[in-house]
């Protein structure tokens, strides 16, 4: 029986899917208009593993997982208008860049990936829906959602109104009827992307994207919803009372499920705050299982403060785990590190019981983890290749130091030879694979 902790129900409950053959999953996914950060990584990382578990558990084809792309966003347009594109240049560039960066983590792509830009017509639908029932209104070609209509707002959240109000950072904006009210249906400019409604030309709010992909794809009442802990609120307390508004009152999900953040010293890491690593540097001199498993070393609620001694550690772990393994196939996952993943997706635990296994069956409990995807021998490969890249890159920092010129160009001219690229930076010289 796998146990999950339920951000509604404030405890750990067992995990009972209304229908075992059909287990649905909604993951809110990335708002595409730049690179993924290892904090945004994270969440594909943890909804991955509970995936692969579920699988195991349930049986390979028990599971419909979805995870949406936002691909129509004021920031998307921003970055468009930027650059002098259509908005879909930018969101097919980093919606590649996404899935490249997150496969790269042993992350599987999602069975199902709706694009909010397809699927207006259900967004419209569940609007209409919210206004027939009094849940929504139409202000100076926006509409939005009335919160004073329903009752039971804040479930998730339990937030105070006035807690709510400031942490929501809503504009005060004269055609609210309350200031909590939020946007389901915005106008676009003329030459700003949007589509034709019962309103005027605009787009939808975020918000409402996430309702009207749920219900079209996999239903009123799903299993699991997934997602980092600032999407609390306000996204999915505005995703609860959209949904269960327009469903005559259907609970959105039964198992509400939240991880903690990515920090970077004492801050979390954000992209607003300029403290971001991402997948795309971290890889040209780390392997993605090394990323992998530091992501998996914290338990997925608490917070995961990433630093260099945390990466160098992953890989220490993973060597031994490979050693230990060898080239054994064909073992069984092992009872404790399925009890301790069947209990709220314990991955320390999971991890440190990895440490007492060995051959066939420490491989297949490190798959379950998405763990040891290649062979010992794969994994050891170019090991030497690396400390004798990283010290001519020593060499050369020495060279440059002692004005030697000359000398520190000949030895990136080797390397480059060798198919190795060194990119100066102000933290030193990385270097990657051509
Ligand atoms: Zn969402």
């Amino acid at each position: 029986m796998i146990r999950l902790h339920d951000t509604l129900a404030r405890e750990k409950r067992d995990f009972v899917p209304a229908d075992p053959r059909r287990i649905t999953m909604y993951v809110c996914g990335p708002t595409v208009y730049g690179r993924a950060h290892i904090g945004n990584a994270r969440p594909a990382v943890v909804f991955d593993t509970l995936a692969r578990l579920v699988r195991h558990e349930f049986g390979e084809d028990s599971l419909v997982y979805a995870r949406n792309v936002t691909d129509v966003d004021d920031k998307i347009i921003a970055a468009a208008e930027a650059e002098g594109v259509d908005p879909s240049v930018i969101t097919e560039r980093f919606e590649r860049f996404y899935l490249e960066d997150m496969r790269a983590l042993g992350v599987r792509d999602p069975d199902i990936a709706p694009h909010a830009t397809q699927e207006i017509a259900p967004m419209v639908a569940l609007i209409v829906r919210l206004i027939e029932r009094g849940n929504a209104y139409e202000a100076e070609g926006h509409v939005l959602f009335s919160v004073t209509s329903d009752p039971d707002y804040g479930v998730l959240s339990r937030r105070d109104r006035d807690a709510m109000i400031a942490g929501a950072r809503v504009e005060v904006a004269p055609y609210k009827r309350d200031p909590a009210d939020f946007v389901l249906w915005k106008p676009s400019a003329e030459g700003v992307i949007g589509w034709d409604s019962p309103w005027g030309r605009g787009r939808p709010g975020w918000h409402v994207e996430c309702s009207a992909m749920i219900a079209a794809h996999l239903g009123e009442t799903i299993d699991i919803h997934g997602g980092g802990l600032d999407l609390i609120f306000p996204h999915h307390e505005n995703e609860i009372a959209q949904s269960r508004c327009a469903h005559g009152g259907a609970p959105l999900a039964r198992y509400w499920v939240h991880n903690g953040f990515v920090d970077m010293g004492a801050e979390k890491m954000s992209k607003s705050l300029g403290n971001i690593v991402t997948p795309e540097e971290l890889l040209k001199s780390h392997r993605g299982e090394t990323l992998r498993l530091a992501l998996l070393s914290a338990h997925y609620r608490q917070p995961l403060p990433w630093t260099e001694a945390l990466v160098a550690q992953a890989k220490a772990t993973l060597d031994g785990l490979y050693r230990r393994a060898g080239e054994a196939e064909g073992g069984e996952v092992d009872c404790g590190v399925l009890d301790a993943l069947r209990d709220d997706l314990n991955t320390p635990l999971a991890l440190s019981r990895l440490a007492q296994l060995d051959g066939g069956s420490l491989r297949a409990s490190s798959n379950l983890l998405g763990l040891m995807q290649s062979s010992a021998e794969e994994w050891f490969q170019g090991e030497g290749d690396v400390s004798d890249i990283e010290m001519r890159i020593a060499e050369r920092a020495e060279a440059k130091k002692n004005r030697d010129f000359a000398a520190a160009d000949r030895i990136r001219d080797e390397l480059k030879a060798e198919g190795i690229v060194l990119e100066d930076g102000p933290g030193g010289t990385t270097w990657r694979r051509e």
